[in-house]
């Protein structure tokens, strides 16, 4: 089943429940994994259940990065502050760098979030 990652820095997460609420009837049919905060709000927020790893700035970026590496993500949604400086810069940056080493389409913005999504449900047959 096609499994996408979704992530979303503080300043983000309401345009990453917009964006999922939008999508939600063709998300339902994908399995998702996503960091801590960011799933606690889809899941109270949304009618999808996701995989939830551990918050960003402890971790969560580093196990879906593990997940790419071992070619068990199709696509990665990553809507990051452009404006803020973050703890974890270095997972971030490893996490952008193992997806265009291993081409899994990775989108940092909510109208890119918007074509992985489609592109996805195209390849999976799902209108
Ligand atoms: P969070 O992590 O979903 O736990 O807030 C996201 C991040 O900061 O990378």
């Amino acid at each position: 089943m096609t499994r996408v990652a979704l992530i979303a820095h503080d300043d983000e997460k309401p345009t990453m429940i917009d964006l999922v609420s939008e999508y939600e009837g063709v998300l339902s049919n994908f399995e998702l994994v996503t960091t801590g905060t960011t799933g606690q709000r889809i899941q109270t927020e949304t009618g999808l259940t996701v995989d939830r790893k551990e918050s960003g700035p402890v971790g969560g970026d580093t196990q879906i990065g593990a997940e790419v590496v071992d070619g068990e993500i199709d696509g990665v949604i990553f809507l990051q502050d452009p404006m803020t400086a973050q703890p974890h810069e270095p997972d971030i940056g490893a996490l952008v760098r193992i997806c265009d080493v291993h081409d899994v389409p990775l989108a940092t913005c909510r109208s890119a979030g918007e074509y992985v999504i489609q592109g996805l449900a195209r390849d999976a047959g799902i209108q």
